[in-house]
């Protein structure tokens, strides 16, 4: 018990009902989650039977290495993942019951975009991901195909609906699911399949939430299904750390937790142990305007510290060089002396690059989380493709992208005749393949190159196997990636030489990651266990479409931390620069609706609510500084127009008189430190 207070210590002892921690950032909620696992153990809870959901795989992996600190090596059995990695180990465990293989694939959102044109017969990638988006958001909703036609408002949500029921059906014709399947499938098991649903509430003694308030619709009825009547769980929340409501999060979530469990145990947290004064003032002011689900007070015992600095700059890149020599300046003054103390903060994505320019010029070391992950890139889902081929033979989209990279000779003709066979006999293309009556649709040489193609597939998924630890692993991925010609590849279609050699890199550096999972030197991002054992090739490939980063390689290096505000979530750092405070970033621009009076209005409000919440995720991640910074001219396209300071600024009502770092000021009270020094001096010794 002891790092916790009294509060906190109530909500880890709080162990046979449901129990919801509900504070504001840096109150130590996440630190009750994972003291409470070790509680429970205490308490005599076998490991195996606690799962702890969190946020992303980086912060699973985080909470499995804080547990392993307090409980030792028993905290390896604690299912400690994310929803979606629940789901798969759900579905690879039960799915059968739902008329899925063990083996089943995982679309990312490149295949299911091609899908979905299939499905809606279009092949403009727009059209096709707007329709994507809105079966998403339906999905996250709960909804089926035929219940969303049902509620659909207007023509365009009612072809939407029907385009959303092809794609269901082509989904199951490959044995795949999208993400969001990963929290539905689960779903519609535990509901409509009691005894799966008794097995899965009689093996988990508890279920520990974090960022509760990020969850959406279906998880919550996952989470209800999981915990059955009993509800022996504990959510840990801040309804002001909303972010995710665009992506189908809802704070509903927290409001029905109280009415779905009238025995719901509800705890405050009111110290936070992370920021200074200063900062949690600024936080405090910024979130104030918004409405108040729970009301909440933060108070912080670390002092008032450093004031929160507004920096205003010319442009961007004066922006960038201000951040950098802030960096620079704390690192030579303080007693931060680390790269990884050190992060810079922005809404968007695509506001990295200058900054990244920046730091390599003064040499500083970083690296950029929550951009494009390592598996977004097109040589390594390539790659993955080929992976899952391995592992499902029935993963259309996966084959048709290893069957044509490298190209082998199969054209267009051929695989469109091979994709009519296929639907015609309810056949998978790697079926259809084979079939004998394949050749009255094909001639003799395309169906020999297709079985070339075929074979070679199975001999290396029946090898692949058979490949245990890490040094067999990389023997045959380099065999395989020589087999087919990959490194050529890249050369001939990339177009320079330097862009095809840094590909092949990230290619060398997949292969040596695979390689290691085999060897059991890295644990399982999936967080379905942690590994120590050898493992096959297969086994790890399973794995793969799941991992969105590689990031737990990078934990430990020190390097500043460039980060979006969303992927920072849970996160701290001794100092925060929140750079690109202007109105249309942050907040991001909200009058893109299309002019809709009365309902655009309430949705511009939302936003403007959600952009509020970003900005105070962004202000409490500081432990000890923060600057926020904005430009005075800044490039819009190919204009460069007037920034304007965001209202957020203001809005932290920060003390006028000290919060400008104005080169004046700053002289003006070096003298009169100085002069009080001397006048101290002059008095003698002190
Ligand atoms: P967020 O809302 O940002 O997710 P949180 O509520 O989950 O924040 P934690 O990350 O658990 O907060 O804790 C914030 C910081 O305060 C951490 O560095 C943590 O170690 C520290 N902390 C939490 N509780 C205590 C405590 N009782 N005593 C000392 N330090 C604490
Ligand atoms: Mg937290």
């Amino acid at each position: 018990m002891s790092g916790l207070n009294l509060a906190q210590q109530e909500a880890v002892n709080y162990l046979h009902g449901p129990c919801l921690v509900l504070a504001g950032a840096g109150s130590g909620k996440t630190r009750v989650i994972t003291h409470k696992i070790a509680r429970l153990i205490q308490a005599g809870l076998s490991a195996k039977r606690i799962a702890a959901i969190t946020f992303t795989n980086k912060a699973a992996s985080e909470m499995r290495e804080r547990a392993k600190g307090l409980i030792g090596r028993e905290a390896k059995d604690v299912v400690v993942c994310t929803f979606h990695a629940l789901g798969v180990r759900m579905l690879r465990q039960d799915g059968a019951t739902l008329g899925l293989k063990p083996q089943f694939s995982i679309l990312d959102s490149d295949d299911v975009t091609s899908i979905i044109k299939d499905a809606g017969g279009t092949t403009d990638a727009a059209t096709a991901r707007q329709w994507q988006w809105a079966i998403s958001l339906w999905k996250n909703m709960g909804l089926n195909a035929a219940q969303a036609e049902a509620q659909a408002k207007d023509d365009n949500e009612r072809v939407t609906a029907r385009i959303m029921a092809r794609y269901e059906e082509r989904l199951a014709a490959f044995q795949s699911v999208d993400f969001d399947d990963l929290i539905g499938l689960p779903l519609r098991l535990l509901r409509d399949h009691p005894q799966v649903r008794a097995r899965w509430q009689q093996d988990l003694g508890h279920v520990l939430v974090d960022e509760y308030q990020d969850t959406n619709a279906t998880q919550y009825e996952l989470l209800k299904l999981l915990v059955g009547e009993r509800g022996r769980f504990t959510a840990v929340g801040d309804d002001d750390q909303s972010i995710y409501g665009w992506r189908g999060a809802t704070l509903d979530n927290l409001r029905k937790l109280p009415v779905d469990y009238p025995q719901l145990k509800v705890i405050k947290l009111e110290q936070n142990y992370r920021s200074t004064s200063a900062i949690l003032r600024a936080a405090n002011n910024v979130i104030q305007p918004n409405p108040k689900l729970f009301p909440k007070t933060l108070f912080s015992e670390l002092g008032e510290g450093e004031p929160v600095r507004v920096v205003d700059c010319d442009n961007e890149e004066h922006e960038a060089e201000r951040a950098v020599a802030r960096i620079q300046s704390i690192r030579a003054n303080g007693a931060h002396k680390e790269w990884k103390d050190f992060a810079l903060l922005y809404r968007a994505n695509h506001q990295a690059r200058i900054f990244e320019q920046a730091l390599r010029k003064a040499q500083i070391p970083y690296k950029v989380s929550g951009g494009q992950s390592f598996f977004d890139r097109a040589e390594i889902r390539d790659l993955c493709a080929w992976l899952r081929l391995w592992v499902n033979n029935d993963d259309d989209p996966a084959f048709v992208r290893s069957v044509t990279t490298p190209k082998r000779g199969i054209g267009h003709q051929t695989l469109a005749s091979l994709g009519t066979f296929a639907s015609q006999y309810k056949l998978s293309l790697f079926e259809a393949l084979f079939s004998s009556s394949l050749g009255s649709v094909l001639n003799a040489r395309a169906v020999g190159s297709l079985h070339e193609f075929g074979r070679y597939v199975n001999d290396l998924a029946w090898r692949a196997g058979r490949t245990l630890g890490a040094e067999d692993a990389r023997a045959f991925l380099s065999e395989w990636l020589r087999d087919i010609g990959y490194e050529q590849h890249l050369y001939d279609n990339e177009e320079s030489e330097k862009l095809a050699a840094s590909r092949w890199n990230n290619v060398l550096e997949f292969c040596d990651w695979m390689a290691q999972r085999c060897g059991g030197q890295i644990d399982d991002a999936a967080g379905v266990s942690v590994a120590s054992e050898k493992k096959s090739l297969l086994e790890v490939a399973q794995t793969i479409a799941l991992l969105s980063t590689i990031s737990e390689r990078e934990q430990d290096q020190n390097v500043v931390t460039l980060s979006t505000l969303h992927a920072s979530k849970g996160l701290e750092w001794p100092h925060v620069v929140l750079v690109g405070c202007n109105e249309g970033l942050l907040p991001f621009k909200l009058d893109d609706d299309d002019g809709k009076a009365g309902a655009a209005n309430e949705s511009i409000l939302q936003r403007l609510q959600e952009e509020r919440r970003l900005m105070y995720v962004g202000i409490t991640r500081a432990q000890r500084s923060l600057a926020v910074s904005w430009v005075k001219r800044r490039k819009k396209g190919r204009e460069v127009v007037a920034g304007v300071p965001s209202r957020f600024i203001a809005e932290m009502a920060l003390d006028k008189a000290t919060i400008k770092e104005d080169p004046r000021e700053k002289l003006k009270a070096l003298r009169a430190e100085f002069a009080a020094r001397k006048a101290l001096g002059a008095a003698g010794p002190g």
